[in-house]
C-alpha cells in the first residue's frame, strides 16, 4: 500500500484532514488558520522533495526566498552542437582557408559568407544549447528569471506577489510545439521552453510548492 500523501497547511503546518479537502472545487480548509488553500497547489507541493530533482537541476531555499536551476544540455542538445560544429567547421574552412593562405575569395566562395552568418548565430545557440541555464531567483518579493550562459542571458523581473497562477502551456512554432512556463497574475511571463520535460516540469513544481507556502 502506498501512503497517502500528507497535505500540511503551508502557514501553521498542521496536517490537513481529507475531510476538509475537496478536489472538485479545487479547496483545502485549515481549520487552525481559518484560511482555504488550492488543493492542487499543496497536493504538487506535498510530492516535491527538494534537493531530489533530476540531474541538471538544483533547488535551494535561501534566506530571503529560493533558487531553482536547471540546466539545458540533454542528448538533443549534443547532438545538435555536433552537427554545428561540422557545418561551421566545412564553411569556415571553405571560406577561411583561401584567405589564411594569403589569396583572396573567388566570385564562387563569395556564397559561404551568409551561411558564415548563420554560423555566428549556430555557434551562439549550440553555446546556450551545451552550457545554458535557466534559473529562478526569489529574493522577498523580487522574482527574476535568467536563461543564459553564466552572467551573460536575459534576465526578466516579475513581483513575487503579483503572480495568481502557474501552469504549463503548449504552444506551436513554426512546425514544432514548445512547452512553457506561464506565470500568470497582474504580469504575464513565459519560460524554460528550452528545457527537457523532466526538468521543466521540476521547475514547475519548485514554483508550486513555493507558491503555496506564501
Ligand atoms: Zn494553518
Amino acid at each position: 500500500m502506498e501512503k497517502p500523501i500528507e497535505i500540511n497547511c503551508p502557514k501553521c503546518r498542521t496536517e490537513i484532514p481529507l475531510d476538509d479537502v475537496n478536489p472538485s472545487t479545487d479547496v483545502a480548509l485549515c481549520r487552525r488558520c481559518g484560511v482555504t488553500r488550492s488543493f492542487s497547489l499543496l497536493n504538487s507541493a506535498a510530492m516535491i522533495d527538494p534537493g531530489a530533482g533530476p540531474p541538471g537541476t538544483r533547488y535551494e531555499r535561501t534566506a530571503r526566498g529560493f533558487v531553482a536551476k536547471a540546466s539545458v544540455l540533454s542528448w538533443s542538445s549534443a547532438i545538435w552542437g555536433t552537427v554545428t560544429c561540422f557545418f561551421c567547421w566545412t564553411v569556415y574552412g571553405a571560406a577561411l582557408g583561401p584567405i589564411l593562405r594569403g589569396g583572396k575569395l573567388s566570385a564562387a566562395q563569395l556564397v559561404v559568407i551568409p551561411h558564415m552568418l548563420v554560423g555566428v548565430w549556430l555557434i551562439g545557440a549550440t553555446i546556450f544549447q551545451v552550457l545554458g541555464c535557466v534559473r529562478i531567483t526569489r529574493e522577498d518579493d523580487d522574482l527574476e528569471i535568467f536563461t543564459g550562459i553564466g552572467p551573460v542571458g536575459r534576465r526578466r523581473k516579475l513581483a513575487w506577489s503579483g503572480i495568481r497562477d502557474v501552469h504549463l502551456e503548449s504552444r506551436r512554432t513554426g512546425r514544432n510545439n514548445a512547452t512553457y512556463i506561464v506565470l500568470d497574475g497582474v504580469n504575464r511571463m513565459s519560460f524554460a521552453s528550452s528545457l527537457t520535460e523532466e526538468r521543466r516540469r521540476f521547475l514547475l513544481d519548485v514554483i508550486r510548492k513555493e507558491f503555496a507556502g506564501r
